[in-house]
């Protein structure tokens, strides 16, 4: 059962994320104001972000800073970089939440739901057996800001 990546979903995300025509992807990397934004780590050329509109606790996207949309228009050091944080970030998310399993997956197109298909980001999000059936419970009072903050808080303490 695969309803984790609901293009329903997806819409909304994108209502909220195209907002003026922005990026909001690349606004974050321009604000440098990451706890306001829930960014969790800036590396060299990729950062990882609290996704505010989790399908579940700790949904995580990497993403690389430049605006690009392919996998084949990344330069070789970032690609290898966005999976190095991806594996380092889930990492993080087994030993701090204690899932059972993740979801780790890139949505290139409208077509295939990119929330944001301008910008190439890598969701992660943790699983929980028996999780599908509050799933969508889960993320409506997940959007809650006050338990966002306190993952990041969280989070941000076992990255140092
Ligand atoms: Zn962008």
């Amino acid at each position: 059962v695969d309803i984790i990546w609901a293009p329903q979903r997806e819409k909304y995300i994108k209502s909220v994320a195209m907002s003026r025509g922005k990026c909001f992807l690349c606004e974050v990397v321009k604000q440098k104001n990451d706890k306001k934004n829930f960014v969790l780590k800036r590396g060299r050329s990729v950062f990882c972000i609290l996704n505010r509109y989790p399908y579940n606790a700790g949904h995580l996207m990497v993403a690389p800073f430049s605006h690009l949309s392919d996998l084949d228009k990344l330069p070789e050091a970032t690609f290898k970089e966005l999976f190095q944080l991806t594996k380092e970030m889930t990492r993080l998310l087994s030993g701090v939440l204690k899932p059972d399993g993740f979801n780790i997956g890139i949505n290139l197109g409208k077509v295939a739901g990119a929330g944001v298909p301008g910008h190439l980001h890598i969701h992660i999000v943790p699983r929980w057996n028996g999780d599908t059936n509050f799933m969508p419970v889960v993320a409506k009072t997940k959007i809650v800001g006050h338990s966002l903050s306190k993952l990041y808080n969280t989070l941000s303490k076992e990255i140092g």
